[in-house]
């Protein structure tokens, strides 16, 4: 904060497209999608219609003990937009057709919520309320990733392990047990060489981190205090420094899960609406959860909203009499916003299009093709990318892999740098994260990733 207060901020005044303007008239190219909310650019006249017609109509209305037809009808639509069947197996990975699939729960209710941190506080409480009912001799216990960010909320913040973000907080966060998360480039069991390529696809390990799983809820279960729930980011943990899983990583997991009766919980704030090559990246691997909390892009990155979906057997274990209090006591004021629900139902509309699906999937081919270039500096160790999202990881050698000291701050000032060049976004310490708006053309891709380029080059090639 001190070193912000230094300088005048960069006021945003429009945007349209891939491109934001400050008040001085500069361009720049969003390229972190307005931290990864924004799906078909700003200023979208469709989206825009959507949400001038509902202000016409009324703009909100408490949901509590209410319906109104916006929100209804967004509801309708994610049940079916998250059907496995529908963007699941379709988009399987090689790897992951060959994993024999499980039953999977069938997601029938949505609870509306505000922002991504909600999405998950809703999640959590749904499931510590449904576990003491359906199994009251236990008490809900959680399992959750090292690095994982689930929000800011404190009970989101439990969820989470990410020493920068929550640490300040311990005392007020409930405990909830921690697991080695997939990290290839740094994992300490992958004995392979740094190379030239993303360190998924070149690793040489044993699955230990899936093991490793296996041992912490074998013993939780020994010690007859079972985990009750399985919480993570499928495919990438954003806020770690957009790590994206090996393949395979989320099916083994959500194996394991299964086999010894515990519940999902996915965090699909970043990853749902088509960022990382499907609609829900559970589905990549043929994988649905029990909770699906979604928030980010569901109104297009338009207007705070989110969403949590579950199945009728958790909706149904707050049904009974009056007098019993079953009913989840959870309610925000702003649920089922008309506004938010008329921008995400046309957001679904496009997402649909054939033309965006297909824009997409050159859109990804486009950003790999760019982000191979980068593989010839010395200082990038690591260009992870999954679908439409990236993060390339900046190190002092790549040959060696060690980090930037802290102080050097070569993530921010890198990113200062691609500033100066008309790129904005936003690193994780020494990962410049590149997430990327579905409309954006090739050039613009390119504009992006020759800026990182050029800046790397001018902050860091300083030895
Ligand atoms: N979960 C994940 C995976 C996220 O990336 C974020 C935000 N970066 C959140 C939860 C919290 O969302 P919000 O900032 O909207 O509260």
């Amino acid at each position: 904060m001190q070193d912000w207060m230094k300088e005048a901020p960069l006021v945003i005044q429009s945007g349209n497209g891939a491109v934001i303007k400050d008040h001085k008239g500069h361009a720049y190219l969003d390229a972190n999608a307005s931290i990864w909310t924004n799906l078909h650019g700003h200023n979208h006249p469709k989206i825009n219609r959507a949400i001038e017609g509902q202000l016409r109509k009324i703009s909100h209305s408490s949901a509590l003990g209410y319906a109104n037809e916006p929100a209804s009808y967004l509801a309708a639509e994610l049940i079916t937009e998250t059907k496995l069947n529908k963007s699941g197996r379709k988009s399987l990975t090689n790897e992951s057709k060959n994993v024999q699939f499980r039953r999977q729960p069938k997601l029938a209710k949505v609870f509306f919520s505000d922002d991504g941190s909600t999405a998950m506080e809703v999640a959590l409480k749904l499931h510590h309320q449904h576990t003491r009912r359906s199994r009251p001799e236990i008490k809900p216990r959680y399992l959750s990733l090292e690095n994982s960010y689930h929000g800011d909320t404190v009970g989101a913040m439990s969820l989470s392990h990410s020493p920068l973000f929550h640490e300040p907080f311990s005392k007020i966060r409930f405990p909830v047990d921690r697991v080695m998360a997939p990290y290839c480039y740094r994992c300490p069991y992958n004995r392979a060489k740094p190379t030239r390529k993303d360190a998924r696809d070149s690793r040489k390990c044993q699955w230990e981190c899936i093991g490793q799983i296996e041992k912490k809820i074998e013993k939780a279960t020994q010690q007859k205090k079972p985990y009750t729930a399985f919480v993570l980011e499928p495919l990438v943990q954003g806020a770690a420094g957009m790590i994206p899983h090996p393949i395979g990583y989320l099916s083994k997991a959500e194996k394991l899960v299964r086999q010894h009766g515990l519940q999902l919980i996915a965090d699909e704030v970043l990853t749902g609406f088509g960022r990382t090559g499907s609609m829900i990246a559970s589905h990549q691997e043929g994988v649905q959860p029990d909770f699906l909390s979604l928030a980010k892009g569901l109104t297009g990155g338009y207007l705070p909203m989110a969403a949590t979906l579950t199945t009728q057997s958790v909706f149904d274990s707050f049904l009974g009499p009056y007098e019993s209090f079953k009913t989840f006591f959870h309610g925000h004021s702003f649920t089922g916003n008309q506004l938010g629900s008329a921008a995400a139902l046309k957001n679904l509309e496009i997402l649909r299009s054939s033309q965006s699906i297909q824009r997409r999937q050159k859109l990804a081919d486009w950003f790999n093709g760019a982000l191979e270039a980068l593989w010839k500096i010395p200082q990038v160790g690591d260009i992870r990318q999954i679908g439409l999202i990236a993060g390339i990881e900046l190190v002092k050698d790549w040959s060696t892999r060690d980090a930037f000291p802290l102080k050097r701050q070569a993530g921010i000032r890198v990113c200062r740098a691609m500033e100066k060049r008309g790129v904005l976004t936003r690193p994780v310490g020494n990962v410049i994260v590149i997430v990327l708006i579905y409309t954006m053309t090739r050039k613009q891709v390119v504009a992006i990733t020759k800026a990182l380029a050029e800046s790397i080059h001018e902050v860091l090639s300083e030895s």
